[in-house]
């Protein structure tokens, strides 16, 4: 059968049919494959650090509070 290694840990991995988790070894490495890419979504557009830097909080208005 054909082996190949498993995307998150490398261990040696069925394709499919025999393996519905291909490419990975099994469900937690196809799970800890979806936590990182959806990780990278999150993170890549908030550029947190950009916004602090430029000295300005667009979503704070303290004539709000007055
Ligand atoms: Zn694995």
């Amino acid at each position: 059968m054909p082996r190949v290694p498993c995307a998150i840990c490398n261990a040696p991995t069925a394709t499919r049919p025999e393996n519905p988790f291909a490419p990975f070894c099994s469900a937690r490495c196809k799970t800890v494959d979806l936590g990182k890419w959806l990780d990278g979504v999150y993170r890549v557009p908030v550029a947190t650090d950009d916004i602090a830097e430029g000295g300005e909080t667009p979503f704070f208005d303290p004539e709000v509070h007055s």
